[in-house]
């Protein structure tokens, strides 16, 4: 059988352990620990008995909408509504990354960038983070081959954020469009929808499986200005959302007060997770999502890890090839947390 030649040198994105519900207290993905908004529940028990012999709405109108007038923007036609902001990303590289070009992310950050790439048959480029998650200057630089700049806002696995000024200048900087991978910000103080409306080369993109706990679901989004909305509308499937997701990420869009009641709880207890790590003597960087990342100076990172599975805590353990390893902890109940930290306590007076 021939496959196209991009595909034999590939490696596939690997994503986070997803073991069947109920045995793992699971602090690996970055979900929401809470169950969605009661109104989201409702909408789906509605669209099931709706006509799902028919076809969605192509364009998601009715969310499109609701996320429009929730995010304070001028219209519906800002927004491209898509099966996870996953499936935004790849309509964004299909849109701007043939073969022979290629794309630039920072390093450490979402491989899934370089998959992404990888499938077009281009290129990628990772510039590595300097003084504690900087972006060096040459994040910046333009280039012949460039076609797009990803950065993820808040940071994965670091949880940083670059401030919405400087993402502002970089924006300038360069010649290809940026997309600020926004999957973490309902976490964080600010965000960059302002320089969409300020730059066409500024493009947002948004999911509903963290903040608004609907990862089961899968719905994410795109906010650009309305002729790079239409652009890429071209190339995305035909019924990319189906109608019991779109009533229910609508149903979400129109939560915003249960929105920020839980972002508010869980920021508490993040707050408190990175401090009690940091008494055990880890480096926990600063955090504006919804997960910390840590290391300790016994660099046990993978046999942390082991031991919290075998207590059935599930939490991810990252190695990062020329950077180093550590955990990424997701910010879950006050229950759950306390759980993890008296393992991990226990785990380090075995030392
Ligand atoms: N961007 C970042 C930085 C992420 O960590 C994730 C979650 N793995 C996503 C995008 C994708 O989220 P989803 O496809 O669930 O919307």
């Amino acid at each position: 059988m021939q496959f196209r030649p991009a595909l034999a040198a590939m490696k596939p994105y690997t994503p986070g352990e997803q073991p069947p519900p109920g045995k793992f207290i699971k602090l690996n993905t970055n979900e929401n620990p809470f169950p969605p908004p009661p109104a989201v529940v409702s909408a789906i028990t509605a669209a099931a008995s709706g006509p799902l012999n028919r076809y969605p709405d192509p364009m998601a109108t009715s969310f499109r909408r609701a996320a429009a007038d929730a995010l304070g923007l001028p219209g519906p036609e800002w927004i491209l509504a898509g099966n996870g902001s996953d499936e935004i990303l790849t309509i964004l590289v299909r849109g701007f990354v043939g073969e022979g070009q290629s794309l630039r992310l920072p390093y450490p950050s979402y491989i899934l960038y370089r998959t992404l790439a990888d499938i077009q048959g281009a290129s990628w480029e990772q510039v590595p983070f300097i003084d504690n998650w900087q972006l060096p200057a040459s994040f910046g630089e333009s280039r012949e081959d460039l076609r797009l700049v990803l950065l993820p806002n808040p940071n994965s696995p670091s949880g940083t954020i670059v401030p919405p000024q400087q993402v502002s200048e970089l924006a300038d900087s360069l010649d290809c469009p940026l997309v600020i991978d926004e999957a973490y910000v309902d976490f964080a103080e600010e965000n960059c929808l302002e320089l969409v409306k300020q730059n066409e080369r500024v493009l947002v993109t948004r999911t509903l499986s963290k903040s608004y706990g609907l990862a089961g679901l899968r719905f994410g989004f795109l906010v650009a200005q309305p002729h790079v909305v239409a652009e890429l509308t071209k190339i995305k499937d035909s019924y990319n959302c189906d109608m019991i997701s779109i009533a229910a990420a609508t149903a979400a869009m129109h939560s915003q007060d249960w929105l920020a009641e839980k972002v508010a709880v869980l920021n508490v207890t993040r707050q408190r997770l990175a401090d009690e790590l940091a008494e055990m003597g880890f480096d926990v960087v600063p955090s504006h999502a919804n997960f910390v990342w840590c290391t300790h100076p016994s660099g046990q990172h993978k046999a942390i890890y082991e031991f919290l599975k075998r207590s059935q805590i599930l939490v991810r353990y990252m190695e990062f090839p020329d950077w180093g390893d550590g955990l990424r902890i997701s910010v879950g109940t006050d229950e759950q947390i306390d759980a993890c930290l008296l393992m991990i306590r226990r785990f380090l007076d075995q030392l």
